[in-house]
């Protein structure tokens, strides 16, 4: 990498640090610090690191990027900072400083470019590994859905993961657009995990935007919205998958671009305007900003622009709780709209556990780079979990389904794990009135 490109990103980092007064509110509230109650762990002790990262850079390079990544990049700092520092972004781009030092791994560098920049390619390795899979799984238990990825379960620390479906959402038909179509124009951006692991959430959502009469669209071709290779200091595969997602949704063709992901929303919505790498102002970078204001999660679109009203529901239903997905609380606020959707359900009765906005210890690869802090923090979301009393969690984001899934397991009575569209789908098919009108 060019000296000055190097110079020019430190001293951007150097901008955003030089904000931060060391007040010491980001500590309290940050998950890895409550396991390790390592002051290093928390927002204030990296961003002390980070101050001195021009010279720790050429001292230490792997140890600061150790320091780095451990973290969940949830956000829970950044939400609470007085200083509104953008702290989430700024560790980012020191990743990305990192990685342009030290260079990526091979490893790195053949999923993220070789793979999930072409979403072709990743297709076909998702199917190859869906039709494979049960060469090196088991099934956990009378649970049909969870197995254990038995012979590299080494890699995966021993963790319960989904089976990856044979076909995933978007090799599966969407159902034809009603011929009077009377309701909003929304697009559908899937994300990876909803595309190949979870296509049922994708299923759901549309059976409640038909419900209520959306004018629904999914473009074909679709990229990872790029939060893998950006979170690993992958700036070029994060920007060539901004580029690839730009061509592929026109912002004039939707009125809103929903995501059944809280990461996929708050990615779109926050991180692609800011760091596409198209300067401000130009006809891409336009374009980018229309999109991420049109882009809204699910239970939003739900909620405050189609109106959807609570369901009376009886006292012998199943009881539903709810887990804040970081990236939809921290980084977007968004709090009321999953649990009124949830209480618009007449198939569950919703009930609040404790702690419902902690982490849940997933963090993508945090879970498998630091999996002891991973499974304290899932430990104590499962308590919190049962504690309620709860059937089934709903939450919004497939990432923290995959922990909660594996939690359920080891739990000393199981409990279901649905998304909060599944749970608004299955009350629609229990004889919900058709509304009169698009709302
Ligand atoms: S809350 Fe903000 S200002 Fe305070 S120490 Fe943390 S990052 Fe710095
Ligand atoms: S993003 Fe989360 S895990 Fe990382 S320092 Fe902030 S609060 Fe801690």
């Amino acid at each position: 990498m060019a000296i000055n490109s190097l110079i020019s990103m430190l001293g951007a980092l150097d901008a955003a640090l030089s904000l931060c007064t060391r007040c010491g509110l980001c500590q309290a509230v940050c998950p890895v610090y409550s396991v390790t109650g390592n002051e290093a762990d928390a927002a204030r002790g990296k961003i002390f690191l980070l101050d001195g990262l021009a010279s720790h850079l050429f001292d230490d390079p792997a140890g600061v990027s150790e320091r780095l990544d451990r973290c969940l990049l949830c956000g829970a700092c950044e939400a609470e900072c007085p200083r509104g520092i953008k702290i989430t972004q700024t560790y980012i781009a020191a990743r990305s400083i990192l990685a342009e030092y030290m260079g990526l791994s091979l490893g790195k560098k053949v999923l993220f470019r070789q793979m999930l920049a072409r979403p072709e390619r990743f297709d076909r390795l998702a199917a190859w590994a869906a039709r494979f899979q049960w060469l090196v799984t088991r099934p956990a238990g009378l649970l049909s859905s969870p197995v254990s990825q038995n012979m590299v379960s080494p890699l995966l620390i021993n963790r319960w993961v989904p089976a990856l479906p044979i076909t995933p959402f978007h090799r599966m038909e969407i159902p034809e657009r009603p011929t009077e179509v009377k309701g909003h124009r929304v697009a559908i951006f899937a994300g990876c995990l909803i595309d190949k692991v979870f296509p049922d959430i994708a299923v759901a959502m549309i059976e409640a935007l038909k419900y209520h009469r959306a004018d629904i669209s999914v473009p074909a071709g679709q990229g990872c919205c790029g939060i893998p290779a950006l979170s690993s200091g992958d700036m070029k595969s994060f920007q060539s998958l901004v580029a690839l997602n730009l061509e592929r949704f026109n912002p004039d063709d939707f009125d809103w671009l929903v995501t059944g992901c809280a990461t996929c929303t708050a990615v779109i919505k926050k991180i692609w305007p800011e760091m596409s790498g198209w300067q401000i102002g130009s006809k891409n970078h336009v374009r980018l900003k229309r999109i991420s204001e049109k882009t809204i999660d699910f239970s939003g679109l739900m909620i405050d622009i189609i109106g959807v009203a609570p369901m009376k529901t009886g006292s012998s239903s199943p009881l539903v709780t709810y887990h804040d997905p970081c990236h939809l609380k921290n980084s977007l606020g968004v709090m009321e709209a999953p649990r009124k959707l949830l209480c618009a359900s007449n198939a569950f009765r919703f009930a609040e556990m404790k702690d419902a906005d902690t982490c849940c210890g997933m963090g993508g690869g945090f879970c498998l780079s630091f999996p002891d802090i991973s499974r304290s923090l899932g430990d104590r979301k499962r308590d919190r979990i049962m504690g309620s009393g709860a059937d089934v969690v709903a939450t919004s984001c497939p990432a923290c389904m995959i922990q909660l899934a594996d939690l359920s397991i080891t739990a000393p009575r199981s409990f279901g794990v649905r998304h909060v569209a599944q749970i608004y789908a299955d009350g629609l098919r229990l004889c919900r009135p058709q509304p009169s009108d698009a709302s």
